[in-house]
């Protein structure tokens, strides 16, 4: 089973600081095993001199935080996926901040996954509840729901070209965690859900992710979890210290993965 880490970048970093980033990502990479799957998520502006740098490793790849939902157009300021697809491999599609700041919609983040995969691009769902929905207990109804929202009418996807984040948005940059069995409990219902839609083609597998405050103290528990394929890293990805151990961990993971196949 794969391992991924996506480290979402948000509006942070210079170009400079990017790269500098980047190049130490790649060290930490080195003799990575290929199981190990390392995607940045970088402001729109660096996708391209950032995937230009990436041109000699395979290690690291490039992706968007978000695109709009038209192929083209008069839509000031947006950014089609067909723009980005020679320099990305997978789009975020429904991040919280997104949902909160920007409005999105799940019908807006349907036509977004549609045309993402049209576009041979992977999409990464990010789906999780607000602290009022927890502690009503509503948690698994609001999931479902935002899941067969975002995926009507997609079907039989391939294995691995559809990704689900599991980010409850009251832990995304608060230090809060839900505890790990809560973790792989949603991760199962994520998949079950997806399987009832028969989102995946023959039941292919589609890795679901955990991302909110995942730092190096912490990523441990959530890599081992059974349901869990890798991590998705906001505030973490950007310091080294934190996402050199967290690298160094999901590289354990990856390893003993091998030994499995
Ligand atoms: C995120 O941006 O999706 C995220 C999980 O952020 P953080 O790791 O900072 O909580």
């Amino acid at each position: 089973m794969n391992i991924y880490l996506l480290l979402n970048w948000k509006m942070n970093s210079t170009l400079i600081e990017s790269a500098h980033l980047v190049e130490k990502y790649i060290e930490f990479l080195l003799d990575a095993p290929e199981l190990l799957k390392v995607t940045i998520f970088p402001p729109a502006p660096y996708i391209f001199p950032l995937y230009e740098k990436l041109a000699n490793t395979n290690s690291v790849t490039v992706g968007a935080q978000n695109v709009f939902e038209e192929p083209f157009g008069a839509y000031t300021g947006e950014i089609s996926p067909i723009m980005i697809s020679e320099a990305c491999s997978y789009v975020m599609v429904g991040h919280s901040e997104r949902r909160t700041y920007f409005n999105e919609t799940n019908s807006s983040i349907n036509k977004k996954i549609h045309l993402i995969m049209n576009n041979s691009l992977t999409p990464v769902l990010c789906v999780g509840e607000d602290l009022d929905t927890y502690n009503s207990g509503q948690v698994d109804e609001f999931i479902e729901l935002q899941i067969k929202s975002a995926c009507d009418n997609i079907k039989n996807i391939p294995a691995n070209r559809f990704i689900v984040a599991y980010e409850p948005t009251w832990a995304i940059g608060s230090g809060l965690t839900p505890p790990p069995e809560i973790i792989n409990e949603r991760a199962l219902l994520i998949k079950n859900v997806i399987t009832d839609m028969g989102l995946m083609t023959d039941n292919a597998s589609c890795p679901v992710l955990y991302g909110g405050s995942v730092n190096s103290i912490n990523a441990k528990s959530f890599l081992e979890l059974d349901n869990i394929a890798g991590l998705l890293i906001g505030q973490a990805s950007l310091d080294l210290n934190q996402i050199g151990s967290i690298i160094n961990q999901a590289f354990r993971q990856a390893k003993n993965n091998s030994k499995l196949i």
